[in-house]
């Protein structure tokens, strides 16, 4: 999906609010799958002496397995974005290759493609690792931990340790 942005074609100089959504498929993370909710994107754009400046905010969520327990961990995506495009025949004089590929971003007519910048930020905002919680001990410190002090932990899951591993061998067959 693209993003129209014939209207800062038409008057340049003038800041217009935009509100976009993007898919993002499925990652393949370091041997992880993770998934995306629907990115949405909004803020403004303009055309400033013949570049695009497209500036917002970008939210999502991206699930996958916790790194401890492989219970379904989920991290919510939020960065701000300041970006520049450049015409694609301005791009060609600048040339260089000590540019950053971020800085490189071209548009060529009014359907602005955004896709690419929505998928770079968003994994680049991704944490090293995903965790269902910051205190998840693990399989096998829950265990143990529910035996002993099983009155003090009632936000443990009590479930047996391998209905995860169950778990996302389910959620496999429905993809
Ligand atoms: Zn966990």
């Amino acid at each position: 999906m693209a993003l129209d942005i014939s209207r800062a074609l038409r008057s340049p100089g003038q800041r217009f609010p935009f509100q976009h959504e993007e898919y993002i498929a499925p990652q393949d993370i370091l041997g992880e799958t993770v998934t995306f909710d629907p990115v949405l994107m909004d803020g403004h754009f303009a055309i400033e002496e013949g570049r695009l400046h497209l500036e917002g905010r970008l939210t999502t969520a991206a699930h996958a397995a916790c790194a401890k327990c492989l219970e379904p961990a989920r991290y919510a995506v939020d960065v701000s974005f300041y970006e520049i495009f450049t015409r694609p025949q301005d791009l060609v004089e600048e040339g260089g290759d000590d540019v950053d590929p971020l800085d490189r971003l071209a548009y060529d007519g009014p359907q602005l493609a955004v896709d690419q910048l929505a998928l770079t930020l968003t994994l680049l905002d991704l944490p090293m690792r995903f965790l269902c919680k910051e205190t998840c001990q693990g399989l096998d410190n829950i265990v143990g931990f529910q035996r002993e002090t099983h009155a003090d932990q009632e936000d443990l899951p009590e479930q047996h340790p391998f209905s995860a591993l169950q778990q996302l061998l389910n959620k496999d067959q429905e993809v």
